[in-house]
């Protein structure tokens, strides 16, 4: 863990906020330390519920980066990935995640809590719904 790399997560956040968006950012690092790109929170300003910053890097690594450099990367973030920067982390082929605010502590600075979960409902039709899968993964 690289207390400077954190801290410049922590200031991207900042410029998040004062930029007019949700206070949140994160930064890709090399094995080497060198950083390699930087990413703010962009939801209010782009009108894109998707537009974390942890979101963002994950997608610019899975095009921009061969698996093995991506495995190399870690990413520093001013807070704890959410669910959907999670799966696309999972995704990206980053090798390593260090943040700041857990999601808790991050919960607990909230007067309004989290999002609420979107009603689910299945599985269903399975023996339709499982022929394109079939065979596709090896
Ligand atoms: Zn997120």
């Amino acid at each position: 863990m690289n207390e400077e790399h954190l801290r410049r997560a922590i200031a991207l956040a900042a410029e998040a906020r004062a930029g007019g968006n949700p206070p949140f950012g994160s930064l890709l690092v090399g094995p080497d330390g060198t950083v390699i790109a930087e990413e703010r929170n962009s939801t209010l300003t782009d009108n894109d519920i998707t537009a974390h910053p942890e979101l963002k890097l994950a997608r610019w690594a899975a095009r921009s980066l061969d698996p093995a450099t991506a495995a190399g990367t870690t990413m520093y973030t001013s807070c704890e990935p959410c669910q959907m920067c999670s799966g696309a982390l999972a995704r990206s082929g980053i090798g390593h995640v260090v943040f700041a605010l857990s999601g808790d502590q991050l919960n607990g600075l909230k007067t309004s809590g989290g999002f609420p979960a979107v009603p689910t409902d299945g599985p269903h039709l399975y023996d339709e719904a499982r022929v394109p899968v079939e065979g596709y993964y090896p």
